[in-house]
């Protein structure tokens, strides 16, 4: 759109005016700038008509440069056809249920996933004439009891959280195609740069890009990746509903995804390596990483990630059911802090009782294996080394009284 006035008016009406025009060639800068317009004008009638033609730009809420951007990129990395890029990792998912259900349907899903996304489906789908059964997803013959006649959707996680296990992804997709239900994996945890559920299988992928995507703990934004029909059908109702990304957050979260790959990789393996090293201490009962031979689908995971350090980010450790001593340790800790969220480059550590599953019912959690003194642990980037010694001193200072 160029400025087509014709003259210089009053002072006030050309205070709104001047300087709206960009009039030298600004059109390829280094870096995407941030498109922070609610709207996008055009000439006449008929290029409102190609606009709409090319799927090109005109209101924020439908289509936005930075947007479309980070969409094309998450189409890339985790090898879909489309994607659409959703306010939080919870729109991307409460998005995908509700654009792929309708009443009488019914949805098998992972008894481990995040809270919310269980609450999702126990509280609102529920409303919608949608039923659930939950399941343990590490047993195939669990899953297949689960089935019936209307069952749409197998749902789970690439790594479960808390509790860290890992789901056979090509046995289920089989299992959900020969039922002719549709297989959803969130890939929060690993990234595409430790997997694509869509290379094993999944129909759609959905991602929290708030955690290790962007990873710097700045921006909340989420994204279902999958097959451009699908899409297309999430595409619309996400307009409605109106949970499209906003531009900035948008460009965050390109921009932190622009370093993933050096990230994820450093992450995965620090948490590697104080899985191993915690694993040898005397305070602590249980750890639960994927890298580690005592987990329970270790050799699965090495099939399905590649090797023990690329096992993701994400441990939990189980302490003794103590809150003093909980609260105590999780003071002594110098690097690592509290934070309700994860995947940053800092190593944060977290307490499923108190967060993610502070609104699941104790004999729910107890299932699960989610006791009072577990506890989440995020890995950063951080020396190995000085992470490993932040852990053991303060486990040491805690418990070895
Ligand atoms: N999926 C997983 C596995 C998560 O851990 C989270 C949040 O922690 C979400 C989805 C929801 O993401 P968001 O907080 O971006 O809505």
């Amino acid at each position: 759109m160029l400025d087509n006035r014709k003259k210089i008016y009053s002072y006030e009406t050309e205070l709104i005016n001047q300087g709206e025009y960009i009039r030298n060639n600004a059109s390829h800068p280094e870096t995407a700038p941030i498109y922070l317009t609610t709207a996008f004008n055009v000439e006449d009638l008929d290029e409102l008509m190609a606009r709409y033609r090319e799927k090109g730009f005109c209101y924020n809420r439908n289509r936005n440069p930075n947007r479309t951007a980070l969409a094309e990129l998450m189409t890339y990395t985790e090898k879909g056809e489309d994607s659409i890029i959703c306010s939080s990792g919870m729109a991307a998912i409460s998005t995908t249920v509700l654009a792929l259900t309708k009443a009488g349907d019914h949805i098998v899903s992972d008894r481990t996933l995040y809270g919310e996304t269980i609450d999702i489906f126990s509280e609102i789908m529920d409303k919608y004439g949608v039923e659930v059964t939950f399941c343990d997803f590490t047993r195939m013959e669990e899953i297949r009891a689960a089935v019936r006649e209307n069952t749409k959707i197998f749902y789970t996680e690439t790594v479960s959280n808390p509790m860290i296990s890992v789901p056979d992804l090509r046995a289920v997709a089989r299992e959900a195609h020969s039922r002719g239900a549709l297989f959803i994996v969130d890939n929060t945890f690993m990234t595409s740069v430790g997997i694509t559920p869509i290379s094993y299988g999944a129909n759609i992928v959905v991602n929290s890009l708030t955690k290790f995507a962007n990873g710097h703990s700045d921006a909340v934004c989420g994204a279902v990746t999958g097959k451009a029909d699908l899409i297309e059908k999430m595409y619309h109702y996400q307009v409605l509903l109106g949970c499209t990304a906003d531009a900035f957050t948008s460009w965050l979260v390109l921009r932190g995804m622009r370093t993933m790959q050096l990230r994820v990789e450093k992450q995965m393996e620090n948490a590697a390596k104080l899985a191993a090293a915690l694993e040898k201490n005397p305070y602590v009962k249980e750890v639960f990483h994927p890298s580690l031979k005592s987990h329970a689908q270790h050799d699965l995971a090495l099939s399905q990630f590649g090797s023990t350090v690329r096992c993701g980010g994400m441990l939990s450790i189980r302490l003794e059911d103590d809150r003093d001593k909980l609260n105590q340790f999780i003071r002594s800790l110098d690097l690592a802090h509290y934070a309700m969220t994860l995947g940053g480059y800092r190593t944060t550590i977290a307490h499923p009782v108190s967060s993610s599953h502070y609104d699941t019912p104790e004999e729910e959690r107890k299932k699960m294996g989610i006791t009072s003194g577990l506890i989440r642990i995020s890995t950063g980037i951080e020396n190995a080394g000085d992470l490993i010694e932040d852990f053991t001193s303060a486990l040491e200072s805690v418990y070895g009284e």
